[in-house]
């Protein structure tokens, strides 16, 4: 099967999760895969917990065999930002080696290497040496949050000796990236609100502005070197381990083609005793994502607006809890919350962090899965894996290990100068090819 026109028809499906009215390109992605699965008789059916169904499929499950979970999400973000993409986000267009579209790397191509493969083997093969399973999610860049109630409705159904997650990012075509650690997530929005309606601005200097209040509010947040300033907010934090420092310096790159490849000038690091490559892997954070309040048009109104909000995530690391770090914010916002103002918080997404402890032989499939992986990755990508913790955040990672027990094996066919959820979003082509011939290599060894 071409890669090509299947992601192509693919990433023509404009499924992104946050747009209701695209419910449409939601369930045209999910009829793309389905039609996949039962050209390879693969049982394939949708299955719906919250507002967009899972896609789930297994071959057929024989009880000597290992049994593999495999993930991936067919939700894209939006292409929103239109104007900056130099060709439509929605038609796959291959340029100097690459495949732009929205979805080509995060996530359909990445998982469509996978379901090459699958392809190769069982159109060649007539049987797998594995049993599979596949759950494609369409609510990953939503937080996933339906995730949690699908695993325990289909917990039976799921059971499985591991799982393989491509939704990670790797250095480059030749160094593949073996994820072990994420960090999870606590999203929220903050509204201060002053008086009902907007006021001219005339009446100044009597009353507080809630933009004011709210830029204060955010400024106290974090100290003058950068770290959270939230009580207790670092007391669960684990710090790296000498193993981790040892595999980041495997990195051509620690800070400055970094910041050509991220486009910035100066990293600020509130720690000068670990850069910024473990920085972002190793330590939790708090960003503001958006900011809004007052008038926003052309030109000029003279208001003191009602309200102002801020959106805030933070990432977390191991051992923190989302729980935990919810709770913590929302006393410190409470307590910075001038009297003048009266606040409202909403919190919308929430995963726990997530470490992946090298396997031992007491899971005999992911240990041996580690070892054929390491061996077929550096045959054929080049060169021997490098384990690494990641700064991004996938939920149900975190929520495969905590309700089904199932650890991942995370590897990464996404690179860092992929444009993921930004404008012109990419993916090589040679790595998905590599990536096709890597997982045929790696089921087929089992
Ligand atoms: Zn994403």
């Amino acid at each position: 099967m071409d890669l090509k026109k299947f992601l192509t028809d693919y990433v023509a499906c404009k499924s992104v999760s946050s747009d209701l009215t695209l419910e449409n390109g939601m369930a045209d992605a999910r009829k793309h895969l389905i039609q996949f699965f039962k050209s390879l008789a693969i049982e394939a059916r949708e299955i719906k917990f919250g507002r967009h169904a899972v896609v789930f499929a297994k071959t057929e499950q024989t009880s000597h065999k290992p049994t593999i979970l495999v993930y991936g999400h067919y939700d894209v973000q939006p292409a929103d930002d239109g104007a900056l993409w130099e060709s439509d986000p929605f038609i796959l267009t291959e340029k100097d080696g690459r495949w732009y579209g929205r979805g080509t790397s995060d996530n359909k191509g990445c998982h469509s290497a996978v379901l090459m493969a699958i392809y190769d083997l069982m159109s060649t093969q007539q049987e797998l040496p594995v049993n599979l399973k596949f759950i494609l999610e369409g609510e990953e860049e939503i937080g996933s949050r339906s995730m949690p109630q699908f695993l325990l409705n289909m917990q039976d159904e799921l059971a499985a000796d591991f799982a393989i997650v491509v939704d990670t990012c790797s250095l480059d075509e030749e160094n593949i990236v073996i994820t072990t650690g994420l960090r999870g997530i606590v999203g929220c929005e903050i509204e201060l609100k002053g008086q009902d309606h907007d006021l001219h601005s005339g009446y100044g200097g009597c009353l507080l502005n809630p933009i004011q209040a709210l830029v204060d509010l955010c400024s106290a947040l974090h100290t003058r070197e950068g770290f959270v300033n939230i009580p207790n907010f670092y007391g669960a934090v684990v710090p790296p381990r000498d193993w981790e420092r040892e595999q980041i310096k495997r990195l051509p790159t620690l800070n400055d083609e970094l910041k050509t490849a991220l486009g910035i000038k100066y990293f600020k690091l509130p720690n000068g005793e670990f850069s910024a490559a473990e920085t972002m892997r190793f330590f939790p954070t708090l960003e503001f994502n958006g900011i809004r309040g007052g008038f926003q048009g052309t030109g000029i109104k003279t208001i003191i607006p009602s309200c102002a909000s801020v959106k805030i995530s933070c990432r977390l690391v191991p051992n923190q809890k989302a729980e935990e770090i919810k709770n913590l914010l929302a006393e410190t916002v409470t307590k910075l919350c001038p009297k003048e103002m009266s606040l409202a918080m909403k919190f919308e997404q929430a995963s726990d962090p997530y470490l992946f402890d090298m396997p031992n032989n007491t899971n005999e499939a992911l240990f041996r899965a580690v070892k054929i992986a390491e061996s077929d990755i550096r045959s054929t990508f080049g060169n021997h894996p490098i384990y690494l913790r990641e700064g991004g955040s996938i939920g149900l990672v975190s929520m495969l290990k905590e309700i089904l027990d199932i650890d991942s094996l995370l590897i990464g066919l996404s690179t860092a100068n992929d444009n993921i959820h930004a404008p012109n979003e990419s993916v090589g082509i040679a790595m998905l090819e590599k990536g096709r011939k890597f997982f045929r290599m790696f089921f087929s060894e089992f």
